[in-house]
């Protein structure tokens, strides 16, 4: 008896092992080297652990850039800008030269364009609480580098004829204030912003708990197209209620997309789709991740860290976001520009919520009570001196003339 109940025992830890293998044998198995995306991570990171702004680093990053889409096949271009840099703790004090890397399919004027593009620059070397902030940025932004690029791979090979010509863009100096991608813009006659069908951007697309895609602060019709092709993997980011509190210069209020290189685009009238990864806790708190919110501008952005933390997960965000822009925009072209043709519709009118044009507003107001204010109190001042007569004139009743006319009450 004792032997059947060992020979139980023994057979259910068999099923059950066979069945339930342990985590530590799971984690093992993956294989990170499976996947386009972790290869261009490793590959970019590796290459490029330092990028910061201005730094000998990120000179060399750009150079990576444009060999790596050179042996793609692409043409590629570089447009050069200066950048403010700090040599002080925390003191943008002095400027440096960055650049934006730009590589371009099939371009034809007549067609539309497609802009997908991600920052390269990290934040390694910038002070951060003090302290250098360290890592890799291979969150942010070697997960957006290696979104891009995978697509970029990919549509190389296929070698295929779009409706639209689609420019991959990597930003310099996103980290010192979207600098890389105001310098695009600003180079941008308004017949080529005209033009643009979608800017897409990919920034922070690992290691947080879900997917986003953001194109405006209320319902758009490029979000609701990638959310759908994702297959409900990315999300659309939840309702703005507009909270006040300054996020930015760019809003007055609190908005629920990452501030990151499309909001200049945004901000020329350019209808964008923003995806990155997070976690909007509480509706409107955003963190990167419910149990580390520690990456970004940290020590922890890298390689190892994520692996370590989040094992494929990172990895899985990565190729969703990848493939939901390669099947979206390539693969299903002409579903893709009946889609997001009337995007430029969805853009806010932001002129009543721009600070600039808010403090305006309220200067002349404040000045419209202060004239009234005071031709109020000069009626007043008459009143004392007429008692219940009829004040016909603002004018103070020093030096009477043509003007004080006044008739007494009966
Ligand atoms: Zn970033």
């Amino acid at each position: 008896m004792k032997k059947l109940v060992l020979c139980f025992i023994l057979a259910l830890t068999f099923v059950f092992g066979a069945v339930c293998p342990q985590t530590a044998t799971a984690a093992e198995s993956i294989n990170y080297n499976d996947y386009a995306t972790y290869n261009w991570l490793e590959k970019f990171v590796t290459a490029n652990p330092t990028r910061t702004t201005g730094t000998q680093g990120e000179a060399t990053a750009a150079l990576w850039l444009e060999q790596e889409l050179q042996k793609m096949g692409y043409a590629t271009e570089t447009q050069t800008f200066e950048a403010p840099v700090g040599s002080v703790a925390g003191v943008m004090n002095s400027v440096a030269n960055s650049k934006n890397v730009i590589a371009k399919n099939n371009y034809d004027n007549g067609k539309q364009t497609v802009i997908i593009g991600a920052h390269y620059d990290n934040a390694s070397d910038l002070f951060n609480g003090g302290f250098v902030s360290g890592g890799e940025g291979a969150m942010d932004n070697g997960s957006g580098v290696a979104v891009v690029l995978s697509v970029a791979e990919k549509l190389s090979k296929q070698r295929a004829v779009l409706p639209f010509n689609v420019e991959f863009v990597f930003f310099g100096a996103e980290e010192m204030g979207m600098i890389g991608s105001n310098y695009y813009v600003s180079k941008l006659s308004q017949q080529q912003r005209d033009n643009i069908l979608l800017m897409i951007n990919a920034d922070v697309v690992a290691s947080g708990d879900n997917l986003y895609v953001w194109g405006e602060d209320k319902k758009t019709p490029q979000a609701n197209y990638f959310a759908q092709i994702s297959g409900g993997k990315i999300n659309k980011t939840p309702a703005n209620t507009k909270v006040i509190g300054v996020h930015s210069g760019y809003r007055p209020y609190y908005s629920v997309c990452q501030m990151s290189d499309h909001m200049e685009f945004l901000y020329a009238g350019i209808p964008v789709a923003a995806f990155f990864s997070g976690n909007f806790s509480s509706g409107f708190s955003y963190v990167e991740n419910k149990g580390k919110d520690d990456i970004s501008h940290t020590k922890n952005d890298t390689i190892n860290y994520m692996k370590n933390n989040f094992g494929i997960s990172f990895v899985n965000n990565m190729e969703t976001v990848s493939n939901a822009i390669y099947y979206g925009v390539i693969q299903n072209a002409d579903s893709f520009v009946v889609q997001v043709k009337d995007a430029r519709k969805y853009i806010i009118n932001d002129f009543w919520l721009d600070m600039g044009n808010a403090l305006l507003i309220l200067l002349v107001l404040m000045a419209g009570v202060g004239i009234f204010a005071y031709n109020y109190y000069k009626k007043l001042q008459k009143r004392a001196i007429l008692g219940n007569a009829d004040v016909k004139t603002s004018t103070v009743f020093e030096k009477p003339d043509d003007d004080d006319i006044f008739t007494f009450r009966s």
